[in-house]
């Protein structure tokens, strides 16, 4: 058998180095015993994906010496790889479910899920779907889809019993059904949800071994209920353990970067990443810290990962990546320097800002350090603004940064779209709503252009900076408790 491994990113934003993380283990598994790896783009939430999302998550893949054998662009022989290219082999597969009698049409309205989850939940059951369209006979239902009376498609679970199955990491594991809700596999518009396309898609890309997180765990049993209903083998499933900031809880874009974009900035090597999600879980035979992805392909073997939750940790990753940067001889340290930040693509981009504001090239270094390499800490004095008293400061910065955690497209126009309808809220001129905005992201009352600056530096580096700032200014729990309500009232 040869085998064959993917990872599936949803192209919702930023590179997560969560998918860089599955991408390293499916990659090397897949290397060590020469199996090919594929990319697959989860790109079924359409409201949500993104080209620009997709081609970054490609170009952080390729940066960290990750490549696949077929994917998007490259092409293959089981393509397409986007899924939102595959919807009529996933209508194919659920018309299939349906004649054999494994899905059904469901017809009910939003208003009545919410109201049978309700009544589910105040009896103590498990707040699912209660089969109410089941039953419906087959005339009707063709009435009702030539009306245009909009519907999906679901599976069928067993009532009683449970699923059994096997993971690699954990053995044996039963689930009963009583807790599997009658997932939609077809949404009203279409497209398939990831529970349908999964199975199809790694049955038909031939996928062998599925590395994937933990949180995967409690959808194999619709997944194994497919793969039965199809009468298809199911791959060997892998879950791998989560990633998890130094207060273990789940590596989250809050509390610590999570965006590959943002370790690229920041000047961190490609392999000392590698080598460190590589640490994530698993360790070399001999227990040696600094190992190379060659080195890695080599020595894996699944039985070394282990389940406790590994910490994503800044400190170990920036050590690591001294330790690869003085390892470089001098010709290359100056060449890896030219290809972090002081190449022409990157001068091209800077050009912009400094260019009308520059007499001396002298001058150039001092404008652009925040923006090449960090801004320098903060202090509280640094936000005593005149006319704006330190609460007014908290509010800011509190809202721009929950705003900015939910932007899609990271582009100047949407932020400052963004800022001025939270300057008018509060009632504030544009320009002073800004001011505390500029000495976050700059270290200074004066920068270059903030809404340019946001831009360059990237939407990672940006709320990284405001939260900071927000640190730095001091925020208590009661008061942080307080803004988030008044966010949510207002969002
Ligand atoms: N799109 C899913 C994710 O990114 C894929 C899960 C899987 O590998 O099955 O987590
Ligand atoms: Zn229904």
């Amino acid at each position: 058998m040869t085998v064959r491994t993917r990872v599936a990113p949803s192209p919702t934003g930023d590179p997560h180095v969560g998918t860089a993380y599955m991408a390293l283990f499916n990659w090397v598994f897949a290397k060590s015993q020469g199996g090919s790896f594929i990319l697959r783009i989860e790109d079924t939430d359409a409201a949500r994906s993104t080209r620009e999302s997709e081609d970054m998550i490609i170009d952080s893949l390729r940066w960290l010496g990750i490549e696949y054998d077929e994917g998007p662009y490259l092409g293959g022989p089981h393509g397409p790889y986007r899924q939102s290219e595959r919807l009529k082999i996933y209508a194919q597969y659920a018309g299939q479910l349906l004649d054999d009698g494994h899905a059904f049409h469901c017809f009910c309205t939003q208003q009545r899920l919410d109201e049978v989850r309700a009544a589910r939940r105040a009896e103590g059951l498990n707040p699912g779907y209660d089969g109410h369209c089941i039953g419906l006979d087959a005339d009707e239902v063709a009435r009702r889809i030539d009306t245009g009376e909009a519907s999906v498609v679901r599976m069928r679970v067993p009532e009683q019993g449970s699923c059994t199955f096997r993971d690699e990491l954990r053995g044996e594991i039963e689930i009963p059904y009583s807790q599997i809700d009658m997932q939609v596999l077809m949404k009203a518009d279409g497209y398939p949800t990831y529970h349908l396309a999964v199975v199809v898609d790694d049955h038909l890309m031939g996928i062998t071994h599925v590395l994937r997180g933990e949180e995967w765990i409690s959808s194999v049993p619709k997944h194994k209920l497919l793969y039965d209903y199809f009468g298809w083998p199911m791959p060997v499933l892998v879950h791998l353990p989560l990633l998890r900031n130094p207060d273990s809880s789940k590596l989250s874009k809050r509390k610590n970067p999570t965006s590959v974009n943002y370790y690229r900035a920041m000047g961190f090597l490609p392999e000392a990443l590698t080598n460190y999600l590589g640490m994530m879980g698993w360790s070399m035979p001999d227990e040696r810290e600094i190992f190379s992805l060659e080195d890695m392909v080599k020595a894996f073997e699944l039985k070394r990962i282990s389940l406790g939750g590994p910490i994503f940790d800044m400190e170990k990753l920036s050590w690591l990546n001294g330790q690869y940067l003085r390892g470089l001889d001098d010709e290359a340290f100056i060449d890896r320097v030219a290809d972090w930040a002081m190449n022409r693509d990157n001068l091209a981009r800077l050009l912009p800002l400094v260019k009308e504001r520059t007499e001396r090239f002298s001058e150039l270094l001092p404008q652009v350090d925040y923006l090449l390499g960090e801004r320098p800490a903060l202090s509280a004095e640094q936000f005593e603004i005149q006319g704006l008293d330190v609460d007014k400061v908290r509010e800011i910065l509190f809202f721009t940064s929950s705003d900015f955690d939910r932007v899609r497209h990271w582009q100047r126009d949407e932020l400052l779209r963004i800022c001025q309808i939270n300057a008018d809220r509060l009632d504030l001129k544009l320009r002073d709503f800004l001011k505390p905005l500029f000495v976050a992201v700059s270290g200074r009352d004066v920068s270059l252009p903030l809404f340019d600056s946001m831009a360059f530096v990237g939407s990672d580096i940006t709320r990284i900076r405001i939260r900071e700032a927000l640190s730095a200014v001091g925020l208590s729990k009661k008061l942080a408790k307080r803004l988030e309500k008044a966010y949510q009232r207002y969002s």
